[in-house]
């Protein structure tokens, strides 16, 4: 085959690679890929058009760090969440990388729990129990029929126009919390949200 051509189509249909890409072309691509889109945050991001690489579980994680409601419209977020979102994609992956050796990657059609099973996630398959950053119970949903997990308190649904608190030592990089948005107790949320913006996803 033609290595050219394979690598154009390649290159069409994902998004620039969340380890290799320098921060620059991610927080691009997440301008890009979210800035117009009505699609819940995490959907779009297990779409691997937006950035490659990020499956189910780093989604996740990402969302975390970068304290981002999974379920909020793409469009909502102000331009700092999507460069908070790319550093934290990016520091999720090389970390995954570190712990889980020569098995790299979270593919979205893979559950890719061997290697990411080295991790310590600070909210994926943790639902029910509490957040590393502020003990709230993690709330659950299916968002495009995969389980997400997240923090109401961390990531707020509507988060408050001005923040400065980062998630908690150890769950979250400096340069990312200098990003963080929003306070815990933005709302009291009830910890669980199971069903919400789930049904707009499939398809
Ligand atoms: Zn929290």
């Amino acid at each position: 085959p033609d290595e050219g051509a394979l690598a154009a189509r390649w290159d069409a249909t994902l998004g620039p690679d969340a380890l290799d890409a320098p921060e620059e072309e991610l927080a691009a691509a997440m301008h890009a890929g979210l800035g117009a889109t009505r699609r819940a945050v995490k959907g779009a991001l297990l779409d691997q058009g937006v950035v490659a690489g990020l499956g189910n579980i780093y989604a996740d994680e990402s969302l975390f760090l970068a304290r981002v409601h999974p379920l909020r419209p793409g469009r909502s977020l102000r331009p700092r969440e999507r460069e908070a979102l790319a550093a934290a994609a990016r520091e999720v992956i090389r970390r995954a990388v570190e712990a889980g050796g020569s098995t790299l990657r979270d593919y979205a059609d893979a559950d890719g729990r061997v290697g990411a099973a080295q991790l310590a996630h600070a909210v994926y398959g943790r639902g029910g129990e509490p957040c590393v950053a502020c003990a709230r119970p993690l709330a659950t949903t299916l968002v495009t029929q995969r389980t997400t997990v997240w923090c109401a308190g961390c990531q707020p649904r509507r988060p408050a126009a001005r923040g400065g608190r980062g998630v908690a030592a150890g769950a979250v990089t400096e340069g990312v919390a200098a990003q963080g948005v929003a306070a815990a107790g933005d709302r009291p949320g009830t910890g669980l949200e199971t069903g919400l913006g789930a049904g707009h996803e499939r398809g």
